[in-house]
């Protein structure tokens, strides 16, 4: 069959587009990047906002107007409104049945994909990535009074260490560069099995395994920073980045890992409210004081780090000093950016509840500041490293002109490049020096 696949939404989706892409593969179907040539079509749906929502419905109409035979609608948007999902496609499967949903379809065992995974090759059409977006981790224990992903997700759910290192290495077997690991609340990771060592002895090889004699310490659950350890002794990732990271349960000794090289210098922290009383609405697990000890901890190893978050503008109750508040705060910790997103109810959230709904026109107001702040702090930050020389991922070639082909990429610390090339050099790392910030991308030149 030629199969079309669409993914809405976070980088969890991409992740799993990308798993189901390489299983239709080996059971011998064509992945194709146009619905108009495909028999059956995947979507993965997204609801974290309204727009989010409408976006899927569009994705999934736009497949039937393609003609295509099959459709299968699945993800968070399908999971919260299975009804409305079923006018739109053929089959409905709700996220508790995602990560079976091609042997299912295929009426094959799910053994038949333990073997070992094909090697990754990027989705055709837009989406050839060049970065590998791997899942560990799914669900949410938690319960932020905003968030729809919890609901349509379930409890938190880490994957086991083998699958995941079952999927870098066919990821890296197709010549990815650059790993990164994804997951609903990334940093709950845990896996019973290994047990847990705070870091290497000196001048020691990092490993998961205490040396014979050392003191053990305590059994504990192998948390994110086990896992990192392990992938980075026991793969050849070159680069190895993690998305979203909820600014809470982190091991104290996490950011000690950021020391090695492969690891990219970019912590995308969550923020939501710089208000102590908002965050307390919204039943984050963290606080004003909590988080700045958070970034400060990062910066101790990684002075230059990029710390990017989230911030809602308008959370229900939300008032004119608190807003000042979250102003304030976003100042002083001082982020390379930031996703602005003005509070959007999600029906089945506690805060869609609330009474003291803010008004749409204020929220509005309020993103449009915020996203003054942060598009301020953002040109602060890349004119740190006018003059530096860093390694850039090549992410896509633009074009061909008497100046050669134009690439564009990202540094490990999230900075957008631009220069250009005698050559197309897509998917490779170059040193390039940054000579100049143009908007929010970096000119710069290839150091040969
Ligand atoms: S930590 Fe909060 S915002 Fe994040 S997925 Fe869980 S409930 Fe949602």
């Amino acid at each position: 069959m030629k199969i079309y696949l669409d993914s809405i939404g976070c980088r969890l989706n991409q992740a799993e587009i990308e798993r189901i892409a390489r299983q239709f593969r080996a059971a011998g179907h064509e992945i194709v990047g146009e619905a108009n040539v495909a028999d059956l079509a995947v979507v993965n749906t997204c609801t974290v906002t309204s727009q989010a929502a409408a976006d899927s419905r569009k994705v999934l109409r736009r497949a039937k107007r393609a003609g295509v035979d099959e459709i299968v609608a699945t993800g968070c948007w399908v999971t919260m409104e299975p009804e409305k999902a079923a006018e739109l496609s053929n089959k409905v499967v709700l996220n508790a049945a995602k990560e079976t949903l091609v042997p299912d379809l295929l009426n094959l065992s799910p053994a038949t994909f333990d073997l070992e995974p094909l090697e990754r090759v990027p989705l055709p059409g837009l989406r050839s990535r060049t970065r590998a977006f791997i899942k560990v981790q799914d669900g949410c224990d938690n319960a932020c009074t905003f968030c729809i992903t919890t609901v349509a997700r379930g409890s938190g759910y880490s994957r086991p260490i083998k699958d995941i290192l079952a999927d870098i290495q066919s990821a890296l077997d197709g010549g990815t560069q650059e790993i990164v690991l994804t997951g609903v609340h990334l940093g709950s990771w845990e896996s019973p099995h290994l047990p847990y060592r705070a870091s290497p002895p000196e001048g020691g090889r990092t490993s998961p395994f205490p040396p014979r004699g050392a003191k053990r310490f305590l059994f504990q659950k192998a948390r994110m920073g086990a896992l990192i350890r392990t992938i980075l002794n026991e793969t050849s990732t070159p680069r190895l980045r993690l998305s979203s990271l909820e600014p809470w349960e982190l091991e104290p000794d996490l950011f000690e890992l950021w020391r090695d090289p492969r690891m990219m210098r970019h912590l995308h922290l969550p923020l939501q409210s710089g208000s102590d009383t908002v965050l307390r609405r919204m039943r984050r697990n963290t606080s004003r004081a909590a988080f700045r000890d958070l970034v400060a901890a990062a910066r101790d190893v990684m002075p230059d780090v990029a710390i990017t978050t989230d911030v809602i503008a308008g959370f229900p109750g939300e008032t004119e000093a608190e807003f000042a508040e979250t102003l304030d705060y976003v100042q002083e910790i001082g982020f390379a950016d930031g996703h602005i997103f003005t509070y959007s109810p999600r029906p089945g959230t506690p805060a869609s509840r609330m009474k003291e709904q803010v008004e749409k026109a204020i929220r509005k107001e309020r993103n449009a500041a915020l996203r003054a702040v942060f598009a301020e702090m953002g040109e602060a930050y890349r004119q740190k490293f006018i003059g530096e020389t860093m390694p850039v991922l090549w992410e896509s070639n633009q074009s061909m002109s008497d100046a050669g082909w134009t690439m564009q990429g990202l540094t490990g610390n999230y900075l957008r490049v631009r220069a250009t090339a005698s050559e197309p050099r897509w998917n490779q790392v170059d040193q390039v020096k940054l000579l100049k910030a143009e908007g929010d991308v970096m000119v710069g030149e290839i150091i040969k």
